[in-house]
Parts: structure tokens; sequence; C-alpha cells
């Protein structure tokens, strides 16, 4: 009579490996999901760009309010100096001086605008600033997190790889290879308890001539239905 008490431990030796694994591969894909962190640092970009645009928009503006400011003062020496007594020349001068300060008070209008954007811009740029200090913080906990998760996994694993491999030397070649094959194709379960007359693979009833022979036969017996190594509890 064959005992499938090691091969059923063999199988739970290797869910458990299974599991481990498993967990270790997603803990590796959400160590590598730094996608808010990464969204958090291009709004941050984002907010740094728009600020230097909008400054150098804003002193290009006050320059051109400086130059301005220099061309009327200028204009207003000379009209008001005496030294320019023809009357066109005085009126084209006066039309002159006219025209500059129109230039002048929308060129003052559109910097006072790009001076609000600016400031909007700033508390903008701050509170990116903000989310990405806190997304900073957060993924570096929680890397340190997941590491220490997949550290501790790691190192189970290796104890349960030495537990498989301890019940795998006490179990027969030919049924490790059944037991793999069957295994490889029936998500990793190729044994099944029977209990009750009831193969606990498939939950179908078995014969019970078939419950029998898994008990005392000298080789491993299938179940008719899933084909699963039965393992008579
Ligand atoms: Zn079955």
């Amino acid at each position: 009579m064959v005992s499938t008490k090691r091969l059923y431990e063999l199988q739970e030796a290797d869910l458990e490996l299974d599991k481990h694994l498993f967990s270790i591969k997603e803990l590796d894909a959400l160590l590598k999901d730094d996608s808010l962190l990464i969204a958090a640092r291009t709004a941050k970009e984002g907010r740094d760009q728009e600020m230097q645009k909008l400054g150098s928009r804003f002193r290009e503006e006050e320059l051109e309010i400086e130059s301005v400011k220099a061309k009327m003062v200028t204009l207003e020496k000379r009209l008001y100096s005496g030294i320019v007594k023809q009357p066109r020349e005085l009126e084209d001068l006066e039309d002159e001086l006219n025209t500059l300060r129109l230039h002048y008070s929308k060129t003052e209008d559109r910097t006072l605008g790009s001076m609000m954007d600016l400031e909007e811009a700033r508390t903008g740029l701050q509170q990116a600033q903000g989310i990405l200090t806190d997304a900073e913080q957060k993924w570096l906990k929680r890397k340190a997190d997941l590491s220490f998760q997949r550290q501790s996994l790691i190192e189970s694993l290796s104890l349960l790889r030495n537990r498989r491999n301890e019940i795998s030397r006490d179990i027969e070649q030919s049924h490790l290879s059944i037991y793999n094959r069957i295994r490889s194709s029936h998500r990793g379960h190729a044994i099944a308890r029977v209990e009750r007359n009831t193969c606990h693979g498939c939950r179908i009833t078995l014969p019970t001539r078939e419950v029998q022979r898994a008990r005392t036969a000298n080789d491993l017996v299938l179940c008719v239905s899933c084909g699963r190594i039965l393992h008579v509890t």
C-alpha cells in the first residue's frame, strides 16, 4: 500500500510556496508603481514652467514701462523747456506725448494683470510643491513598508524551499513525476483529499470500490472525474 501522506504534505508546501511567490510578484509590481509621485512631480514642473513664463513676461512689461516713461520724460522736458517755439512742432510733440501716455497706461494695465497672474501662479506652485513633498514622503514610507514585507517573504521562502526539498526526498521519483505533471495542469492541486467518499478536488462522490482501492493499492489512484491523486484521510 502506498502512502499519499507525504505527497499531500508536499502539495501543501508547494501551495504555500506559490502563495509566497505570487505575493512577492505583487509587491514587486507595487514597488515599481510610483505613478502618484510622478504625477505630483509633473504637476510641479508644469507650475515651475508657468511661473518662468509669467515671470519673464512681467519683466518684459516692466522694461517696456521704464522705456516709455523715459521717452515721456524726454518729450516733456523738450515740450516745456521753451526751446521749441514753432506751434506746429509743439503740436507734434504734444501728439507724440499723448500717444506715449496712452501706451503707458495700457502697458501699466497689462503689467498689473501679469502681476496678478504671477501671484496666482505662485500660489499654485506652492500648492504643487506641498503635494509633491507629501507624495515623496508617502512614497518613501510605502517603499520601506513594501520592501520590509518583501524581505520577510524572501526569508520564509527559503525556509519553505528547504521544507519542500526535505519532504520530496521521502517520495518515490515516479510518484513525484506524476504529481508534477498533474500539478501543472490542475493549477497546483495535484492531490485531492477524499472524505466520506467525496473527492475534494471535484466534489464528486466516488464509487466505494475506488475509495477502497485508493486506500489499499500499491500505486497511486487517480480520481475518475478530475484526474487528481486521491488521498484518503
Ligand atoms: Zn476528483
